[in-house]
């Protein structure tokens, strides 16, 4: 890795356990961090945006997606699946900017083994 390039961090906890809160603050404290938008099969809740809080996709699409290796991990998690950007974070690691992913503990054992 050179200079120029950021860091990948992970966060994992069961829910309920203040990851969400934990994020903000830490957005809160620098401009060069940013946290990755999965990719989702489930619905949107209340009070969450496509684009914001998820992407909000069909199982089609999701499919797709996986046979094309667009994601860095997938996991199913309560019976919805779950992706991050392979591209996304690709980039914007490239930029110089650190990424956070919230993702459950399959997919950390995927990026853990992968890098
Ligand atoms: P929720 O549907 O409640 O937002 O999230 C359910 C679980 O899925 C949480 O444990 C969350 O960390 C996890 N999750 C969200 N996005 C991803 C992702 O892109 N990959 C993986 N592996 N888990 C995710």
């Amino acid at each position: 890795m050179n200079h120029s390039h950021g860091a990948l961090f992970l966060i994992s906890a069961p829910s309920g356990a203040g990851k969400t809160s934990l994020i903000k603050a830490l957005l809160q404290t620098t401009r060069r961090l940013m946290v990755s938008v999965s990719h989702t099969t489930r619905a949107k809740r209340d009070g969450e945006q496509d684009g914001k809080d998820y992407h909000f996709i069909s199982h089609n699409t999701f499919e797709q997606m996986k046979e094309n290796g667009m994601f860095l991990e997938y996991a199913t998690v309560f019976g919805h699946n779950y992706g991050t950007s392979q591209q996304w974070v690709q980039t914007t690691l490239r930029q110089g900017m650190d990424v956070i992913l919230e993702i459950d503990w399959q997919g950390a054992e995927q990026i853990k083994s992968l890098m």
